[in-house]
């Protein structure tokens, strides 16, 4: 990697944002290099098989806003499957299956509660989702599981002003082939060097030094597109320090936790009237989404987020397998896990180069995604989900945010 020639941009990580910057550089005919610390590109979108011929993504999985999404029409030209279908949700508590009404009772609670929270941000203000929505409803802690996995955060955590800046088009298209086959494929033709972690940044001289784990790079410009739970640790040391105001963006938008559990089955053991998609209180009153037989597979992916996720990786696979089953036996019968023949468990908490899921702001610190955009001396320049102000916590928004980035260094 030592080499004495300066080029123009090192870009430090190579998940969305990372990608989408290098291939708005190579098209503008700037010289760069792209430093990835992992084995493999795509970040936080990646897609491993379940069972042979079975994709299933550990991590990005939807292509949100598809109207808005930039990465669909990738999707198209790789000729990778998708549906419109979006979310399915149905409710499986008190031991039975939701009713319609049930489900409209919940959408109009949702409604509700939407109001609110864009009511408190069109006057200026913001506080946390908790203490912006209604505590005491039947429908409350479905509500905040769900606004948990928008955030990978608790709703104590989350800023209202951040929730409602998020473009929400209600297009959420999940991808067949895995949203990380997508970014895989997306990045092919880009030179990356991988096993290459960033360790120092020294941007006190008029070019960049960078100190990685195959030698030096010397860059007129840095990109950094690590997550913020890269940057709040210090895994990378900066030359001069950055100044207070930036470690104050990184501190108030934290990186939160969302884990995906995939069961796999050797026969359809589900009860074929169940709903794709549903919510689940059985078992422990804590609520958990379920997708069944996503694209006719015979398996399910059960998804936690917030300290919850964190408690669960923590006690381990095995705990988190455990768990999903309880719950899908008190659903679909004690003797579904006879036919458990494959699992995937994830566990971003743990993830040396991520450190987490994706970033949330904490109440009243929603401007902090702007503050953390903006470059330093137009030398450190920064990109990734984090730094979207309506796209956050997304794959489209990190690699939006990383064409953004160069055109503003153009
Ligand atoms: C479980 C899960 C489910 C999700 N579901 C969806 C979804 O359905 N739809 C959606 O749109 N989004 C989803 N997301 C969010 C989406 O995956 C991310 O927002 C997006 O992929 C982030 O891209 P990025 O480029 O900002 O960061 P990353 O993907 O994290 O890329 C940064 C890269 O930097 C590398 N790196 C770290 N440290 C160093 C270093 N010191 N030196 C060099 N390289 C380094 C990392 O290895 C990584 O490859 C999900 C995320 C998770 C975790």
């Amino acid at each position: 990697m030592t080499n004495s020639s300066v080029v123009d941009v090192a870009i430090v990580g190579a998940g969305a944002a990372g990608l989408g910057a290098a291939r708005t550089l190579a098209a503008l005919g700037k010289s760069f290099v792209l430093l990835e610390a992992s084995h493999r590109i795509g970040g936080r979108g990646y897609t491993e098989e379940i069972l042979p011929g079975v994709p299933f993504d550990l991590g990005c999985h939807w292509m949100h806003s598809a109207s808005l999404n930039p990465l669909v029409k990738f999707a198209d030209a790789f000729g990778l499957t998708y549906t419109k279908d979006g979310y399915e949700r149905g409710i499986f508590a008190n031991d039975t299956w939701g009713t319609d009404e049930d489900l409209t009772a919940m959408g109009r609670f949702y409604d509700c509660q939407n109001d609110k929270m864009q009511e408190i941000a069109a006057g200026g203000g913001d506080c946390s989702v908790l203490e912006a929505t209604e505590r005491e409803n039947r429908w409350t802690p479905f509500f905040d599981y769900f606004c948990s996995l928008d955030f990978s955060s608790d709703v104590d955590q989350v800023s209202v002003a951040d929730m409602v800046a998020y473009h929400d088009t209600d297009e959420n298209w999940p991808l067949k082939d895995g949203y990380g086959t997508l970014l895989s494929r997306l990045g092919a033709g880009t030179p990356v060097s991988l096993n290459c972690a960033v360790r120092a940044i020294d941007w006190s001289g008029r070019n960049v030094v960078l100190e990685t784990a195959k030698g030096t790079v010397t860059a007129g410009r840095v990109l950094l597109t690590v997550s913020n739970g890269i940057l709040a640790a210090g895994d990378i040391r900066f030359t001069p320090d950055l100044p207070d105001w930036k470690h104050q963006a990184v501190a108030g938008l934290p990186i939160g936790n969302y884990n995906r559990i995939g069961l796999a089955f050797d026969r359809d053991v589900f009860d074929p009237d169940a709903p794709f998609g549903f919510i689940t209180d059985v078992v422990d009153d804590v609520p958990m989404a379920l997708s069944i037989r996503p694209f006719g597979f015979n398996y399910v992916v059960a998804i936690t987020s917030g300290r919850f996720a964190d408690w669960l990786e923590r006690a381990g696979q095995q705990a988190s397998i455990d768990y999903v089953e309880k719950k899908l036996q008190a659903v679909f019968g004690a003797d579904i896990t006879k036919h458990r023949s494959a699992s995937i468990v994830t566990a971003w908490g743990g993830d040396p180069w991520v450190r987490g899921a994706y970033s949330a702001a904490r109440p009243g610190q929603a401007h902090q995604r702007a503050r953390l955009a903006e470059p330093l001396d137009d030398r450190l320049h920064f990109a990734g989900e984090a730094t979207s102000s309506d796209f956050y916590a997304t794959a489209h928004g990190a690699y939006l945010s990383g064409i953004s980035a160069v055109e503003a260094m153009a």
